[in-house]
């Protein structure tokens, strides 16, 4: 049985106060989904405040980014995972799309970046999507494929347990457009079928894999309800301590 994650990317969005604001405004209220990971990304600034203040709870800190060197040196503007670890941070957000798009990330970067992750011992949540074009033009699963396959290349099996992959169609991100359920499943099972082949059947059977994408308190539900979703990465819904607490306590039943 895979443990959902819910996870909150907050993005440039708030100042510290506020950061610690909606985090404090959350704890009570995910403070009994104990059978789900929840992680909050804030902004570098305000990750050693967040974390100080929600220490000793069930939420986890994530970093949205990090650089592609552990050790100290001259990387003007870069933050290493192993400072992430320092401010707190338990989790890391690799390869965004909007780090793809305007920020020059490539997969080499994500590769490089996510073994610099977890030899600072952080959980890394590498996201992996196509574009509309791409979707359009019938090549989703053949991006999504490379950008796996490129990402984790390397990656032992005891690595793979420290990665979370997120699913996040860049078309859906920040759009008010969801992939319908189907959508999404189909993805997730090429992406687990992608690991079968690279890592095993084991690996994959474990790795959990979120869907990230205009995600609401009003889809989670049904995103859940299928089997290789195990979770989601929320922008925009998750800037709000209410509604990212009704996404994480989602009920199956409901
Ligand atoms: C995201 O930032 O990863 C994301 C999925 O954003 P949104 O939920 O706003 O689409």
């Amino acid at each position: 049985m895979r443990k959902p994650v819910i996870a909150g990317n907050w993005k440039m969005f708030k100042l510290i106060a506020d950061a610690v604001e909606t985090a404090l405004e959350l704890k009570p209220k995910v403070a009994n989904a104990n059978d789900r990971e929840i992680v909050i990304a804030p902004v570098f600034t305000a990750l050693r405040t967040v974390s100080d203040r929600v220490d000793g709870s069930n939420i986890r800190i994530a970093a949205q980014d990090c650089a592609v060197q552990n050790e100290f040196g001259a990387h003007t503007g870069e933050v290493s995972p192993d400072m992430l670890r320092d401010a707190g941070c338990t989790h890391v957000i690799i390869g965004h799309s909007e780090r793809r798009q305007f920020y020059g990330e490539t997969d080499s970067s994500v590769n490089k970046k996510t073994k610099a992750a977890l030899s600072a011992g952080l959980v890394a949540i590498v996201c992996v999507g196509e574009s509309l074009a791409e979707r359009e033009a019938g090549n989703a699963e053949t991006v999504v494929k490379s950008q796996l396959e490129s990402g984790l290349s390397g990656l032992t099996v005891a690595d793979m347990e420290r990665i979370i992959i997120a699913y996040e169609p860049v078309w859906a991100i920040g759009t008010g457009k969801t992939a319908t359920p189907e959508q999404a499943q189909d993805m997730h099972a090429a992406v687990r079928k992608t690991i079968a082949e690279s890592h095993g059947s084991g690996v994959a059977d474990k790795v959990r894999i979120l869907y990230g994408g205009s995600v609401k308190p009003d889809n989670i539900v049904v995103l859940m309800s299928q089997p290789d979703v195990d979770g989601a990465l929320v922008g925009g819904a998750s800037l709000d301590a209410e509604s990212f607490s009704r996404i994480v306590n989602f009920d199956r039943t409901s």
